[in-house]
């Protein structure tokens, strides 16, 4: 749907129906890449990472083991979890300074394969080619204590092709390189899998998705909504990511996909 002008100013139309309510339970974030020079949604300016941070200081952000807790123990309390997924070598040098600098905790959902080289995987079109964090780099995010490190398959598979092996390979080499196991998994693109349901249940404590939402207790923690965040998102529409029901959000996403559905038949 159009150029990237056009999305913005859709969105900054949008979020002026913005609630100003901080939103009770955990809103979880998706980032992928930060300053990473490509044109692609997923790929956020470093300034626009910078503002985020900045319109984070009046919200709690939370590991994503401090959110799992809180959601077993019924806590509705309104915080934030800020995750990256893929584990692009752009978020060491633009995003990392940042969440050091203010203390934030954050997840990195590691597709180990391409730990060290090229973020290059089939069905990966718009998000190919940038480098990939090293293993160096991943360590001092973990030594930090500010970094959880999470299972996103070895090699990113799509979904029906989502095997125990890409789950424990990833695993394996984690636990290799950093000496622990992940206990919290991601779904690449986002999309769940029931195929595997038990084997992921067996393996993690959470599992996040792609699908729109926040969470509150009584929700399944193998199906973790998340609110992605995207390169044309101004920034109060970013800021309506964090209260009242989404709208804004989910407005976009109803205009995107009629968009999508009309050029389809076009
Ligand atoms: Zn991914």
């Amino acid at each position: 749907m159009g150029g990237a002008r056009v999305r913005t100013a859709v969105k900054r139309a949008l979020a002026r129906f913005r609630s100003l309510r901080i939103a009770p339970g955990v809103t979880i974030l998706t980032y992928h890449r930060v300053g990473g020079g490509s044109p692609d949604e997923s790929d956020l300016d470093a300034t626009a990472f910078a503002a985020q941070v900045d319109a984070l200081a009046g919200a709690e952000v939370v590991g994503l083991d401090e959110a799992a807790r809180r959601l077993e123990a019924g806590d509705r309390a309104p915080c934030v979890v800020l995750t990256f997924d893929d584990g692009f070598a752009d978020v060491y040098h633009n995003a990392w300074p940042l969440l050091r600098e203010r203390r934030l905790p954050f997840a990195l959902f590691l597709a180990t394969r391409y730990v060290g080289g090229r973020m290059r995987w089939e069905g990966s079109t718009a998000k190919a080619d940038g480098a990939a964090l090293s293993w160096a780099q991943i360590d001092e995010f973990v030594a930090s204590g500010l970094c959880t490190i999470g299972n996103h398959t070895h090699s990113h598979v799509p979904p029906q092709r989502l095997t125990c092996d890409e789950l424990d390979a990833c695993s394996a080499v984690i636990e290799q390189h950093l000496g622990m196991r992940p206990r919290h998994f991601a779904y690449p693109w986002g999309l769940s899998v029931t195929h595997l349901e038990g084997e992921l249940r067996r393996r993690f404590r959470t599992a996040s998705t792609g699908i729109v939402g926040r969470n509150l207790p009584g929700g399944d923690p193998m199906r973790l909504r998340r609110v992605p965040v995207r390169r044309t998102d101004p920034l109060e529409f970013f800021q309506a990511k964090l209260t009242g029901l989404l709208v804004p959000e989910r407005a976009y996403g109803a205009i995107v996909a009629t968009a999508k559905r009309a050029g389809a038949r076009a």
